[in-house]
């Protein structure tokens, strides 16, 4: 089989030639060749070839959707960049900026677009970015050769461009956006249902004219929220002309920005209220001491606007994950009727006696007993990191309760605390540098990406059972007790993948929270063959 080389294929380019032969068979996307034909690593990984070559099958097969789910390791971003060659029109979505940095790392030849943030502006203050040009205060054409402007012309006419989920979001819902593609593909797509959640929810707080009242169901709040957008909409008019006419100061900008996304959720929500059989939000009223009381609005779930607004964007969508877990479940999530869905899972190739699971139980860690078991978790945490004095890791603590507590009684040079850090870059600087240096972390389960040396040791505090706190989890466990489980599973495998990133390197898991076993029972049909068989019992 003949593998084009991103240098191969430069060399067609340059001497004017499409790398799309007439040679080859037309493909799905109605360009020429296999997907594989479209692969550039080296070698193949295992079951690297026969993925790519089952994802074209299922196109083949008039599929429009395919979720692969494959462990951290097993090199997706090839599988999205075979796929997306093939197709020559493709937007490829990361959730992390971090990853979409890591495409951009190893593949040159795709072109990765970003929010206004991360170009500068011609015009403004030295340092300052296209999001805060003087073209933001006051509404004028764009600056001749404005960086920016010249990203979003590059971004629509690569035939391969990286977004992140964000910036796509935000550019296509309230700037000019982006056309649709042949295919679009979806890196780390289990997190798409919190992403929508995030981008739906929407919170008013007292102030001005408003004042939020207490109510104790849903409807209650619906003549209230109308009024409020009605106000907010006026406001946003009043802010809009001035855009146009006068400019605006950077705190009329802001307050600008903020009312758009904010009514245009409400909208969202004002529609869905009037429909026979409308999509489910849940409330959350606070009035935290001095505070004036605010109320929260979220969905419960993102399904059908999942739906309409991002698989819109291509013809054909390819969904990849380490931890898609469980296709009913996943599909659920976003809206999608599993039948409609091919489903791949990939096996791990990384030997188990590579990344052991061993139970060190300091106690249990749930809300009743977590106070009397800290001092223990300080006690074993300590004598692990004490037992490889030369290894590099991490500590997750799952919460910030488990974090500030750590931080308090651990007393070794050796730690890094996550939130002594502005961001997690500056923290891993650090890491890289200090010999032996342990992360304490309670919220690093992804986009962390700990190889070679960096982590040899990871020790989990508490099995990562979201909050029941937050009315969505709380609403969702209410309707399908299964989904808090496979949830929880989701965030239990995300953290276990930080370290061990090749078949060739090793790391060891200790796990603190004696109510692994309880765990491990409720949701043994979540956890995946290649975890099961590192677990040391
Ligand atoms: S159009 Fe001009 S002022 Fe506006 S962001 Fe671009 S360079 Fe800056």
């Amino acid at each position: 089989m003949r593998r084009t080389s991103s240098t191969d294929t430069d060399l067609l380019k340059e001497a004017g030639e499409h790398v799309n032969t007439p040679s080859r068979p037309e493909n799905i996307f109605g360009t020429k060749g296999a997907a594989t034909d479209f692969f550039v690593a080296e070698s193949y990984r295992p079951y690297q070839k026969e993925t790519i070559e089952e994802i074209e099958a299922a196109f083949q097969q008039g599929f429009r959707y395919v979720v692969v789910d494959a462990p951290t390791g097993s090199g997706k971003s090839h599988l999205a960049r075979a796929l997306a060659f093939q197709a020559n029109d493709a937007h490829i979505l990361t959730i992390q900026k971090l990853l979409q940095d890591q495409y951009r790392r190893d593949f040159s030849d795709m072109f990765v677009m970003k929010g206004r943030n991360a170009y500068t502006c011609l015009q403004g203050e030295l340092g300052s970015t296209c999001a805060e040009g003087p073209c933001r205060l006051k509404k004028q054409d764009p600056c001749f050769g404005c960086p920016y402007v010249r990203a979003k012309i590059k971004a629509a006419e690569a035939p391969v461009t990286v977004h992140n989920f964000d910036s796509f979001y935000y550019q296509n819902s309230f700037g000019s956006g982006f056309a649709g593609r042949k295919l679009m593909v979806i890196d780390e797509a289990h997190n798409i249902s919190g992403k929508f959640s995030g981008f739906l929810s929407f919170t008013i707080n007292s102030r001005g004219g408003i004042t939020v009242p207490k109510a104790h169901k849903l409807a209650d709040y619906d003549a209230f929220v109308r009024l409020a957008w009605t106000d907010y909409s006026v406001e946003l008019q009043k802010l809009e002309e001035q855009h146009e006419y006068d400019g605006l100061s950077k705190d009329g900008l802001n307050r600008m920005r903020e009312l758009s996304k904010l009514t245009h959720r409400m909208k969202r929500y004002l529609l869905e209220r009037e429909k026979d059989n409308p999509a489910e939000y849940v409330f959350d009223y606070s009035e935290d001491g001095q505070w004036a009381p605010k109320v929260t609005f979220s969905p419960v779930f993102v399904g059908d606007y999942a739906s309409r607004w991002l698989f819109g964007y291509g013809e054909r969508i390819l969904m990849m994950s380490a931890t898609i877990l469980d296709k009913d479940m996943f599909c659920k999530e976003i809206g999608l009727n599993a039948k409609e869905v091919y489903y791949i899972t990939v096996p791990s190739s990384f030997p188990a006696a590579h990344r052991p699971i061993i139970k060190k139980y300091a106690g249990k860690m749930g809300y009743k007993d977590i106070n009397g078991t800290l001092p223990s978790v300080v006690e074993y945490v300590q004598e692990i990191v004490d037992r490889y004095p030369n290894r590099k890791g991490i500590i997750q603590t799952h919460s910030e309760k488990i974090a500030n507590y750590l931080k308090k009684f651990l007393d070794d040079p050796r730690y890094t605390f996550n939130k002594d850090y502005q961001t997690p870059q500056q923290m891993l600087y650090v890491h890289k540098k200090k010999p032996g240096s342990i992360i304490v972390a309670s919220g690093l389960r992804e986009g962390l990406d700990l190889r070679g040396d960096l982590s040899k040791i990871q020790v989990f505090c508490k099995i990562p059972y979201p909050s029941l706190g937050d009315k969505v989890v709380a609403r969702k466990l209410e309707l399908d007790a299964s989904w808090y489980g496979w949830i929880t599973t989701v965030m239990f495998v995300q953290s276990l993948g930080r370290s061990v990133r090749s078949s060739k390197e090793r790391a060891v898991t200790y796990i603190l929270d004696s109510g692994f076993g309880f765990f491990y029972t409720r949701n043994k049909r979540f956890i995946p063959k290649y975890i099961k068989e590192a677990i040391k019992w």
